[in-house]
């Protein structure tokens, strides 16, 4: 049975990207545990599928229209959030795409893409709940990068360009705060619905092929319920999760 939301520890959680994959198994996780869960993502019908599926399960979820690109809806997500629940907990930057393609093929506006949703989508939600969070006195950012940012692989140099990027700037946020939480998880092959993101045919198929020893969202989600489930001043920074049969 999930907690009610009103018993302690009982957090408000945004989440990005969650009409799918990660962010969906995550939200599910969080909302059993009790927490009150705020979904965003472009796909509607989806992310009310979700919202409805987790309230006749108990829990509490408020979904929200969103698209990361775009700052001020993502002032309206974090506003909207607070509202309605008085307070900002955690924020999960998960929203992400991941065109994959070699840097000669000239796909720049998948470059740009990956810019706009992974890096600066991240830097979009991070600045719509600091105010927030520094009123509160505390609150925790959940940044999802990837393996990718921690090595580089043919075919994704910008894909890991924007998660070494989301690395980077978490630590940064880190250093400068002595009241937010900042954790970075960091997943590998990991079953969703990403690579529909790649547009290059022969790289799509070649992910693809990879994907047989993938491990289940819900599997990150898990990570992401361990960062938050922590006390208040054990500031979980970096986890890394990844099939046990990826190289
Ligand atoms: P999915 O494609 O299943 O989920 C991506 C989510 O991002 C969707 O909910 C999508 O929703 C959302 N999204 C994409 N663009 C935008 C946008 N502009 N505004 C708002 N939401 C957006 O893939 P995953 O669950 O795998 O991806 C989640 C995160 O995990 C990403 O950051 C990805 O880079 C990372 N990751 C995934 C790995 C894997 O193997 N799956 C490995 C390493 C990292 P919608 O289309 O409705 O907007």
């Amino acid at each position: 049975m999930p907690r009610s939301s009103t018993v302690p520890g009982s957090k408000v959680v945004l989440i990005t990207g969650a009409s799918s994959g990660i962010g969906e198994a995550t939200a599910r996780l969080l909302a059993a545990d009790g927490h009150r869960v705020v979904l965003g993502a472009r796909r509607a019908g989806r992310l009310a599928a979700l919202a409805e599926s987790i309230g006749a399960g108990g829990g509490n979820a408020l979904p929200h229209v969103l698209d990361v690109t775009d700052p001020a809806g993502v002032r309206s997500f974090v506003t909207a959030a607070h509202d309605r629940y008085g307070r900002v907990d955690v924020l999960v930057n998960n929203a992400g795409v991941m065109p994959l393609s070699r840097l000669d093929a000239l796909r720049t506006d998948e470059w740009d893409r990956m810019i706009d949703v992974n890096l600066r989508g991240v830097l979009h939600g991070i600045a719509a709940v600091l105010p927030i969070m520094q009123a509160q006195g505390g609150g925790h950012i959940v940044n999802i990068a990837s393996v990718s940012g921690l090595r580089v692989d043919p075919t994704a140099a910008v894909y890991s360009a924007t998660k070494h990027a989301v690395r980077a700037l978490s630590e940064g946020l880190r250093q400068e705060s002595r009241e937010l939480r900042v954790t970075v998880i960091s997943p590998g092959l990991t079953r969703s619905e990403l690579t529909g993101s790649i547009g290059d045919g022969a790289v799509r198929a070649a992910v693809e092929g990879q994907m047989g020893i993938a491990i289940p969202a819900a599997a990150i989600g898990e990570a992401v319920r361990y960062a938050i489930d922590q006390p208040a001043g054990v500031d979980v920074n970096e986890i890394v999760v990844r099939p046990t049969a990826q190289g």
